[in-house]
């Protein structure tokens, strides 16, 4: 099966041979397809005998991730100053700038920003935006970039883009597994990847606090709506204080939710810091699409998987993401 690169490759592919710095971002509470797709950029840029930087606006980097290669080189940046010094800023996965960078206080003239990404509602921020929401996950978009620009995938690339590619699809079960997904891991196993090996670092690696967490938000499930096809949860910051854990170990929690039979949209609320509420969306098919309750609340992401942040009390964030979704379903159900 012939297929066609996505058209800004050579433009992508020309930029980055063209800066002898590179300076890699990825948005705030990384993700598998974000650390993914900066460490296998990072080895890239290596090989092509670039110096790499790497940041984002998390303290550290999630520990199941932490085995890819490069990960001890992230760097912490609160905030960025951008200049023109010559340096190339990549944006990985990154639907806006200010997911990727906390607080951007402008750009010098001249600063060159590359924007590579796959989600649909990316607000094209770039010097050059390469956005191709058919791919996904990130790293699928720069496993075709590779290929089309015939860049050498390494043993350890392949791993950091597997990555991303098993955690953007769900390990191959969301909507977004394509076949051209499935060829690309068959690509990767045969460049050395070891799925198992992937999977223990990534999916057998909850510590004893994440699990305490994911308790006291398995115990309070509300579940309503005509058919009890809407669930959320919630967690306060007194959870994440009492049983030690971190917003990184919310990753998957919410999917959860969704395995209830007859769940169709489910919400986790998550009070990261006191009066501030991080809210994850899920949808199911025939349902108003995650992304649409989402960005009637000033957040965005996937039709399917969707976030949001909002100030407020847990139990006013609570009322008011129920009312969004109940009414935006309303919306959606006399338009389908
Ligand atoms: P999660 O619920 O896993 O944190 O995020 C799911 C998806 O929603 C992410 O891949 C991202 O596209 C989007 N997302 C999450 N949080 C936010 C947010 O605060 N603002 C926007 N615009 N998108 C978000
Ligand atoms: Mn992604």
């Amino acid at each position: 099966m012939t297929e066609r690169s996505a058209p800004c490759f050579s433009e992508v592919s020309a930029l980055l041979r063209a800066f002898p710095r590179w300076t890699l971002f990825i948005h705030q509470k990384a993700d598998g397809d974000a650390v993914g797709s900066a460490s296998a950029l990072f080895e890239a840029g290596v090989l092509l005998g670039r110096r790499v930087r790497w940041m984002g606006p998390d303290a550290s980097l999630p520990l199941p991730y932490r085995f890819l290669p490069h990960t001890d080189e992230y760097l912490f940046r609160e905030e960025l100053a951008f200049d023109d010094t010559g340096e190339l800023y990549v944006f990985l996965d990154s639907s806006n700038e200010e997911r990727g960078v906390r607080g951007v206080g402008g750009r010098a003239p001249g600063t060159v920003v590359l924007n590579l990404d796959h989600h649909e509602d990316n607000s094209r921020y770039g010097t050059l935006n390469c956005v191709d929401p058919s791919c996904s996950s990130t790293t699928e978009l720069l496993y075709r970039l590779f290929r089309a620009e015939g860049w050498t995938v390494t043993a350890t690339i392949a791993e950091s883009l597997y990555t991303g590619l098993v955690t953007d699809t769900g390990a191959f079960m969301f909507s977004n597994t394509t076949p051209r997904a499935h060829r690309m891991a068959a690509d990767l196993l045969e460049l050395g990847v070891d799925p198992s090996r992937i999977e223990a670092h990534i999916y057998h690696n909850r510590s004893l606090k994440a699990m305490a967490l994911w308790a006291q938000a398995l115990s309070r499930i509300e579940v309503w709506g005509k058919d009890g096809e809407f669930s959320l949860s919630w967690l306060s910051h007194g959870d994440f204080a009492g049983t030690g854990s971190q917003a990184a170990d919310t990753e998957g929690l919410v999917n959860q939710l969704l395995t209830i039979r007859g769940i169709r949209f489910a919400m986790l609320l998550s009070e990261l810091e006191p009066g501030r509420v991080k809210i994850s969306f899920r949808s199911e098919e025939g349902m108003v699409p995650a992304a649409a309750v989402a960005r009637s609340l000033g957040g965005g992401g996937h039709p399917r998987a969707a976030g949001a942040t909002l100030e407020g009390t847990v139990k006013d964030v609570v009322r008011k993401v129920r009312s969004a979704l109940e009414e935006r379903h309303a919306e959606w159900a006399a338009a389908h």
